[in-house]
Order: structure tokens, then C-alpha cells, then sequence
């Protein structure tokens, strides 16, 4: 029999029930009517026998009861899992910590070689965050931007203006900016369907550290190499604009956080709503 796993997000709720929901998807995995299950926990051998209720539409999911205690040991909080082996015995229950598993995937991220891995990665570490794919792969972003990178002189050839970065942040630059321009917007499918990038070293000595990194079209990429440019920094060290040949254009950076800009603005359009509301009335 081929051994089925799968985890099992642990909320509020079931945690104060001290059960263990399973969805209706993996209700063929488990007995079509009330009885007691034979549970392991962790790497234990004693088996436990646990009171079980299958699929009905009332509860919307199968349970298994009476974890409250194994809970207690793991001191289980919201947001950790459960991963649920199917075993010929009976059923494994494995108790993984939110940031064990957040540690995991965010090696899996950073040892990925090619960028397929580092996506499925990015996608286990997002489900175990609860966040989109894109503000997983933001956060991430972020957190490698803080911490101290090696500066070397990247040297790249016209040919692998792509593949000279980890496949790690290949991976999550696509991720965030779909192929985009970030100077100009710009992008276009492969043939294989992906989105077309190049990404440029700002300092050429600066290494792979985010902040050194923009995704950039082929003609944005040659006028950075190129042209006559200036490049505008905020604080942080994230490029905010550039100017090429006298031009200055802005950048966009997905990860800047610019509260105060979209304050000012919902503050802008309240008062113009209230001014608008308050002349028509008048007329
Ligand atoms: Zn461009």
C-alpha cells in the first residue's frame, strides 16, 4: 500500500476541542463510520486508540478526538501543523512547529538549485505563512535584504544575464514582479510561457543582495550597462529612481513599504470626496 501523508493546519477552536479536522478531501483515507483509530504520535511505537467520526455534513470534515494532552506537551498555539502519516498500523501524527516548518521551507528556498525547486519551496513556505504566494515571496525578499551579503564583483555575459543569480532569487523576483520592467513595466512571454526578465547588479561589486538587484527588460538592462545613469537610493538602499542620459525616470520597488504615501493619498481623496459632496449640495 503506497503510504499517504498530508498536514493539518491546527486553529482556535480545534485546539480548545482538542480534535483534529480533516477535510473532506482525504475522507477516503480514513473508515466510513464512528469508531476508535489506532494513533502514534510523533516517532512513538505504543499505539493509542482515539475516538473517530467520519465525513458527515454537519461537521463538514472527519475528526479525530481526545489530542488534548498531546497539544499540551507540543504547548500547541494556532498556526502550528500536524502532518498525518497513513500508516498500515494506523495513523502517525507528527507535530510540527509553525517555525520549525518555516525554517525548513526557507532552506529548501536558499538551497534550491534550480528555480522550479525554489518555487515549490516559496509555495509550502506561503501556505505555512497563510499569505499569498507574492507577499510570501515579499517577506521573504525583505528579510534577505537585512541580512550582511558577501560583496563580490558579479560578472555577467550578455548570454546569462539571468542565470548568474541563485535560483533562490530568481524565484522570488519572478514571483513579485511577474517579469515586469521595473523601470519601464515592460515584459513578454517565452515560448515556454514565462515571463521574459534580465536582472541587473546595480554595483557590479555589490554581490546578490536584494537591494543591489532590479528587474529589468532587455532595453532598460543595456541603457543601465550602457548610457550616462545616476542612480537615487532611499534610505533602506532600495533604488528609487535613476536617471539615463539626463532623463530621470522612477523605479518601482514592490518592496518599499509607502504607508504614508497611500495615507496622504486616502486623505487627498476623503477631502475631495467631502468638497465634491459639500459644492454639489450647494448648487
Ligand atoms: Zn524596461
Amino acid at each position: 500500500m503506497k503510504q499517504a501523508s498530508f498536514r493539518v493546519l491546527l486553529t482556535k477552536s480545534r485546539l480548545e476541542k482538542g480534535l483534529l479536522a480533516i477535510s473532506r478531501k482525504f475522507r477516503s483515507l480514513f473508515p466510513p463510520s464512528a469508531q476508535k483509530v489506532t494513533v502514534f504520535f510523533d516517532d512513538e511505537s505504543k499505539p493509542y486508540q482515539k475516538p473517530y467520526t467520519p465525513f458527515e455534513a454537519a461537521t463538514r470534515e472527519s475528526r479525530i478526538y481526545s489530542l488534548r494532552k498531546w497539544f499540551l506537551k507540543h504547548k500547541a498555539t494556532v498556526g502550528d501543523w500536524v502532518e498525518v502519516i497513513v500508516e498500515k498500523a494506523g495513523y502517525r501524527l507528527i507535530f510540527r512547529k509553525r517555525s520549525e516548518e518555516e525554517v525548513r521551507y526557507r532552506n529548501e528556498l536558499q538551497e534550491a538549485e534550480t528555480e522550479e525547486q525554489a518555487t515549490n519551496a516559496l509555495r509550502k513556505l506561503a501556505q505555512t505563512q497563510k499569505r499569498s504566494l507574492r507577499e510570501a515571496a515579499i517577506k521573504e525578499l525583505r528579510r534577505l535584504s537585512k541580512r550582511t551579503w558577501e560583496r563580490k564583483r558579479i560578472v555577467v555575459t550578455p548570454g546569462e544575464r539571468y542565470e548568474v543569480v541563485p535560483a533562490s532569487l530568481r524565484a522570488l523576483l519572478k514571483t513579485v514582479y511577474e517579469g515586469h520592467c521595473q523601470i519601464c513595466g515592460f515584459t513578454f512571454r517565452k515560448r515556454n510561457g514565462e515571463p521574459y526578465f534580465e536582472v541587473h547588479h546595480v554595483d557590479p561589486e555589490g554581490g546578490h543582495q536584494p537591494q543591489n538587484l532590479l528587474v529589468l527588460c532587455a532595453n532598460c538592462h543595456a541603457q543601465m550597462e550602457h548610457a550616462d545613469v545616476f542612480v537615487e537610493r532611499d534610505a533602506q538602499g532600495w533604488v528609487v529612481a535613476v536617471t539615463i542620459n539626463g532623463e530621470r525616470r522612477p523605479v518601482y520597488q514592490a518592496l518599499i513599504k509607502s504607508l504614508p504615501t497611500s495615507l496622504m493619498l486616502l486623505a487627498l481623496w476623503s477631502f475631495l470626496t467631502l468638497y465634491y459632496h459639500a459644492t454639489s449640495h450647494r448648487i
